[in-house]
């Protein structure tokens, strides 16, 4: 079997029994990376020579009796606004276009903990804040299936990567869809955690109250074992869960989902959603059936107003956490302004794209005094009215299902105009980050134009093991094949 096209845990059980060297892993997939990364744009940051070295080192570690773990010699791509020390990252952003982390972000130590191998830094839109990765001052990633169209965003990156056979797996951040929505594109599995569960130190805020680190594979099982290597409490992440006194369910493969309650939100099933998707996801939820699970279709009324919410409370804590990037301490500076004003005021005026001024402009707006009552106050009521509607389905059912994106990926520059369109694109996923639990997508089908179709899979906070169990279940029974065009 050709290298690239392996999985991490087949991977892993060859690097075990000594059967491959990381190094022939790294080489194969360096050369897939020279080859086409050309055309999809994935990596911001590549350099094959570190590749290289790391990759041997990895080597001579196992070769004198070292732990393999997981992820021990496994290329992985990460986003690019998750921090590596001593490589650079950008956010996709020209203000950090020369910035070098000084630290690891905590999911990075605990992966070097693994001695897994960095490939690169991953494109996205900048700060994260997209649909489509048209946003990145390093030019759009295309969709390995079709590549005159987009991949999702904002980690179209990491997607595009792992389903171009470029990266084995990928770890990206998902605010309101940013993680499951380019999964569902790209024809990858990708999974957003319970908010808490993964350190976010390290990370560069969007909407803190709302991100999380989360990731990529190929199929189910190479999602779960990396959660696994990045969750944990985390000091250094005043956000992050301690599980000491709270019980955890631990997922162990193989569990069935006979009787099973799956609640189907005929909020997520909108007049948004294409027939085609539609159509795939009923089917999808008839090979739940089959399985033994119960379905019931459900209503959480509040949803409705999920999206208005979100772009309230992002662009908001947006406005807030992208403050810091004023010329002074990190990036970009502006070098003919004329006093601290207008160096600040040119600094962030040329450093930053359009939706990023955009959304700094809507959240300052919205946290003003006078109408911060009206816009953000309100929002955090109707977000609570979201959580407490999740809250009472989860009393009644296991997971709730849907789709994860209302259509399959669509052409470059089709919705850069048309903003409302843009943002209806998260419609689905939005509501699992208000309420902080965690989703999953996965492919259960193609499109008659040959487009990867995602199904996701919602549970109660802290009830990953759920989510694990149908995914696997449907996986098994899908027979899903990625078959990029490149
Ligand atoms: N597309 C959404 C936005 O633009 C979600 C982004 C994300 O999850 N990072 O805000």
């Amino acid at each position: 079997m050709e290298l690239i096209s392996m999985k991490a845990h087949e991977l892993h059980e060859l690097i075990k029994k000594k059967e491959i060297k990381a190094e022939d892993i790294a080489r194969a997939h360096i050369e897939r990376i020279e080859e086409t990364d050309r055309n999809i744009n994935a990596f911001i940051t590549f350099k094959p020579g570190e590749i290289i070295e790391n990759a041997k080192k990895i080597d001579r570690y196992i070769s004198k009796g070292g732990v393999v773990r997981d992820f021990t010699g496994i290329p992985i791509s990460i986003k690019d606004n998750i921090c590596v020390k001593d490589i650079r990252m950008t956010c996709a952003s020209k203000i950090l276009a020369d910035y070098t982390s000084i630290y690891d972000a905590t999911v990075i130590k605990k992966l070097n903990a693994q001695n897994y191998l960095l490939l690169g830094k991953a494109n996205m839109d900048e700060f994260a804040m997209g649909s489509s990765n048209e946003n990145s001052a390093f030019g759009p990633v295309k969709n390995p299936w079709d590549l005159e169209r987009v991949p999702g965003g904002s980690s179209g990156g990491p997607a595009a990567s792992v389903a171009s056979f470029e990266a084995v797996c990928s770890l990206g951040s998902d605010t309101g869809g940013s993680i499951r929505m380019p999964a569902a594109l790209c024809g990858v599995v990708g999974f957003k955690p319970t908010y808490g569960r993964v350190s976010r130190y390290g990370v560069v805020a969007f909407a803190s109250s709302l991100d999380q680190i989360g990731p990529f594979g190929r199929d189910v099982t190479d999602c779960i074992n990396l959660y696994n290597a990045i969750s944990g409490h985390d000091e250094l992440d005043s956000t992050s869960l301690d599980m000491k006194d709270k019980k955890d369910h631990e997922y162990k493969s193989g569990q069935g989902i006979k009787g099973m309650k799956v609640g189907v939100p005929k909020e997520l099933m909108v007049k948004e959603v294409d027939s085609e998707v539609k159509a795939s996801i009923l089917n999808t939820i008839k090979i739940l059936e089959k399985n033994g699970a119960d379905i019931e279709e459900t209503t959480l009324p509040s949803l409705e107003y999920a999206l208005s919410v979100y772009y309230i409370i992002a662009p908001s804590e947006a406005s807030s956490n992208l403050s810091r990037f004023d010329g002074v301490r990190y990036g970009y500076r502006d070098k003919d302004a004329q006093g601290l004003r207008e160096m600040y005021r040119k600094t962030r005026a040329a450093g930053f794209g359009p939706e990023v001024r955009r959304r700094i402009m809507i959240g300052t707006y919205c946290l003003s005094s006078g109408y911060y009552d009206a816009y953000y106050e309100k929002a955090q009521k109707i977000r609570t009215l979201i959580i407490n509607d999740f809250k009472k389905a989860f009393s009644k059912f296991d997971i709730l299902v849907g789709p994860t994106s209302p259509t399959t990926a669509f052409r470059l520059g089709e919705r850069m105009d048309d903003l409302l369109l843009m943002y209806l694109s998260d419609i689905c996923t939005i509501p699992v980050n208000l309420a902080g639990i965690p989703a999953i997508s996965i492919p259960c089908g193609l499109s008659s134009d040959k487009l990867p179709i995602g199904f996701q899979i919602m549970a109660d906070t802290l009830r990953e093991d759920n989510v694990f169990k149908a995914a696997h279940v449907l996986e098994s029974e899908i027979n899903w094949k990625i078959t990029p065009k490149i």
